[in-house]
């Protein structure tokens, strides 16, 4: 073979294993990690090791969290269940992910699925939900599908496909009972991700299920997590700060602590500081050439567009090793910026 193309081929193959041998960002708080067991509850400190790569080769990760409270995560998504004496309880059926989830559970329990939560009305945290209500019918059980008022209206306004809810939560605070389990409807009144948006107490447990409410273990994703405004955000953390829980699952990346909320208030005070200050030093026109543009959008754009590559500079040196950095930032200061801008 040619030299230079057996080169090639070695440079090729150097750097797809460089690229599949990336080393896993560092912990946001310093956490141990520890091997996923389905056995061995977590410690309030310990976090899954290695969750990244799990998620690209397992068909899921599945960690427990208490006596009864499990994780369970596939491909980058995740949710909760807890096994009662009589039966289970499951929060949010993931799209695409029904079937590994019921895997799971069955890995843990003989029992039958007796009730389903929504987190809020995102498809992507439910559209699996035609899986349990399709067992369920075929065992003969008949399942709860318990919302709040908020999303359950905000599904019949949309005319979702998803099965209606069969128990209503009245919004914004209420609690049900799963046995002897208290669980607590905890809804934004003023909600940064959606106007239903609601974060779940497992009370005795002391688990928070909080889908798409934050990141543990990582900088907040795209558009805080796909928020629709960054305006409430910060206060709605604060919120699910101060209820008892020890550990979080937030529907995306590790589980949580108290802890990662301390990074978050601190990482969330520097962007809005850095954002302010770019702002302040960029001036309405910055990288347009007047006789070019015909339209005040064209303006916006190239603004907004410097603000955020200023921004995202001045946080490399103290945050730019940490999960998705290069990713999320940009678009996490474009909204931290027309947030600013607009209500002062
Ligand atoms: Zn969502």
């Amino acid at each position: 073979m040619h030299t230079l193309y057996k080169a090639l081929i070695m440079s090729s193959v150097i750097s797809a294993q460089i690229a599949w041998a990336l080393p896993p960002t560092p912990s946001i708080v310093q956490a141990e990690y520890v091997e996923a067991s389905a056995g061995t509850p977590l410690k309030p400190k310990q976090k899954i090791g290695n969750l990244f790569q799990l998620n690209q080769k397992k068909p899921f990760i599945l960690q427990r969290l208490t006596q009864r409270t499990y994780f369970f995560q596939r491909h980058d998504y995740s949710t909760t269940f807890y096994v009662g004496d009589k039966g289970v309880l499951l929060f949010d059926p993931l799209e695409e992910r029904g079937e590994n989830l019921l895997t799971a559970i069955r890995q843990v329990t003989p029992l039958p699925i007796l009730a389903i939560v929504y987190s809020h009305a995102h498809y992507d945290h439910l559209g699996d939900t035609k899986i349990f209500t399709e067992a369920a019918k075929k065992a003969g059980i008949k399942l709860k599908i318990i919302a709040s008022s908020a999303t359950a209206e905000k599904l019949a306004h949309i005319q979702s496909e998803l099965p209606k809810p069969t128990d209503i939560i009245p919004w914004p605070k209420g609690i049900f009972k799963f046995e002897n389990l208290t669980v607590q409807l905890n809804g934004f009144k003023r909600a940064a991700h959606t106007d239903d948006h609601a974060v779940w107490l497992l009370a005795e447990e002391k688990v928070l299920h909080a889908a798409d409410h934050m990141n543990p273990d990582q900088l907040p994703f795209w558009n805080f997590g796909g928020s629709e405004n960054y305006l409430y955000y910060p206060e709605n953390l604060k919120e699910s700060y101060a209820l008892d829980w020890t550990f979080i699952n937030a529907g995306h990346g590790n589980v949580g602590s108290k802890d990662d909320y301390k990074f978050y208030f601190r990482f969330l005070t520097d962007l809005e500081k850095a954002t302010k200050l770019a702002m302040k030093n960029t001036p309405w026109g910055t990288n347009i050439d007047p006789k070019k543009v015909n339209n005040h959008a064209a303006y916006m754009v190239a603004w907004r567009k410097v603000v955020s590559q200023k921004v995202t500079d001045s946080l490399r040196s103290d945050y730019g090793k940490y999960y998705g950095f290069e990713y999320s930032v940009p678009y996490n200061v474009d909204m931290v910026a027309l947030s600013v801008s607009e209500y002062r």
